[in-house]
């Protein structure tokens, strides 16, 4: 997945274009700037890749999630119903606005299982936040639907599966917002950043205003521009945002080395009965940036996720066991562990974690293996990797 691996002389470039001018902020300063606009370069490259009128940028995904939900005009007391496979983030950005974030059970997608969404909306339900996770999508139809019927925005957290697509449409531009992260493990990077995309013309008007103080960015004063509402600083750099305008025109490059890698491993593990792979809803393309799959009990995935690392085979995921990424290690958001007061609305609006049964998303996440896919790997190294992993796991006779 990581578009670190291939930094390299179109990224220096794109650096050395704002060290020149050395204007690193992506507003002002237009005399001095070379006609250099990196921030802006990127958010149309943005636009015209993922067919999306807007795109905002900023200083990480989580951030543009954030901004996403802010800009949406979410707030205290706000439901998000968000899965319980996910990073921390996705609770992180919703708890920013005082709004409480509801954990809703993922199926054999890995993502939102539908009907489970349905069950948990309630009168303050505001938001259902798929997230994208290990290069797939969720069920962007049946989500949709319920969206629809219940009146809720769909914002598509694609922090992981960018490049990936549901029905020919480029993943994150299917809901009324969706959002990237281009921090430095992700499929394209900026060292740290991210962005969020719509085609409504309202939330990107509050987005740019809501990431930069406020600021309405009306005329070329700054200083006398008027603040229509409270904003915060999620601004990103020129100097990041420089790098994401390489790495943006490499994106195809990419997916298409994490394609090719992915299904040489793919197809050595499919001789395997015991394993069975994970399901892409109808009309999905991944981004393959992970190849994810199911053993057949929460045991032998364990043995299978040991005999793997001790075989030498490296980056494959336990996430159910994993402190980021699944619901069970997160005692700081269940005991809600916070440095300073929560507020009230998320104090008594958070589910009580003693009662809730997410026994549908252990099964699926207990059996599961990720393992990241590497844009670096030479053709006899994934060949090699890919007969170390069926040696291992044919082994295990699970
Ligand atoms: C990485 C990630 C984020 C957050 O992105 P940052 O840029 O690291 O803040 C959010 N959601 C998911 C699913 C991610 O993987």
């Amino acid at each position: 997945m990581p578009g670190f691996e291939l930094f390299g002389e179109a990224e220096k470039k794109q650096v050395e274009d704002v060290l020149e001018s050395s204007v690193l902020m992506r507003y002002g300063f237009d005399g001095m700037r070379n006609g250099h606009w990196k921030a802006q370069e990127l958010e149309n490259k943005i636009c015209n890749r993922f067919k999306t009128k807007h795109a905002h940028v900023v200083s990480s995904g989580t951030a543009a999630l954030t901004v996403a939900l802010a800009s949406a005009g979410v707030g205290a007391g706000d439901e998000v119903i968000m899965p319980t496979f996910t990073f921390v983030a996705s609770f992180e950005s919703i708890l920013a606005l005082g709004t409480v974030p509801i954990l809703v059970d993922v199926d054999d997608t890995l993502t939102l299982n539908p009907e489970a969404v349905e069950k948990a909306i309630t009168d303050k339900t505001k938001v259902v936040m798929p997230v994208h996770m290990c290069g797939s999508m969720a069920d962007l139809d049946a989500l949709q639907a319920i969206c629809k019927k219940h009146g809720l925005l769909l914002l598509e957290d694609a922090c992981q599966a960018i490049g990936g697509s549901y029905k020919g449409k480029p993943l994150g531009s299917i809901g009324d917002l969706g959002c990237f992260s281009f921090d430095y493990v992700k499929t394209i990077t900026c060292g740290e950043g991210g962005a969020l995309i719509t085609d409504n013309k309202t939330f990107y008007e509050n987005a740019h205003k809501y990431a930069d103080h406020g600021h309405d960015h009306i005329g070329n004063d700054r200083g006398a521009e008027a603040h229509p509402f409270l904003g915060y600083n999620f601004r990103i750099s020129e100097l990041n945002a420089a790098v994401g305008c390489a790495q943006i025109e490499r994106l195809d490059e990419f997916l298409s080395i994490q394609k090719k890698q992915y299904s040489i491993l793919r197809k050595a593990l499919s001789n395997i009965s015991e394993i069975s792979f994970r399901k892409v809803p109808e009309g999905g393309v991944e981004n393959y940036s992970f190849l994810n799959f199911f053993l057949p009990t929460e045991n032998d995935a364990r043995k299978a996720h040991k005999a793997l690392s001790d075989g030498g085979v490296d980056g494959c995921f336990y996430w159910y066991d994993n402190n980021w990424h699944y619901y069970r290690k997160w005692e700081h958001l269940i005991d809600q562990k916070s440095l300073g007061k929560l507020p009230e609305e998320v104090q008594n609006g958070l589910q009580d974690f003693s009662k809730t049964d997410f026994s549908l998303s252990d099964h699926w996440v207990g059996r599961n293996i990720s393992c990241l896919i590497k844009l670096g790997w030479s053709k006899d190294e994934v060949n090699e990797r890919a007969k170390r992993m069926v040696e291992v796991l044919s082994s295990l006779r699970v």
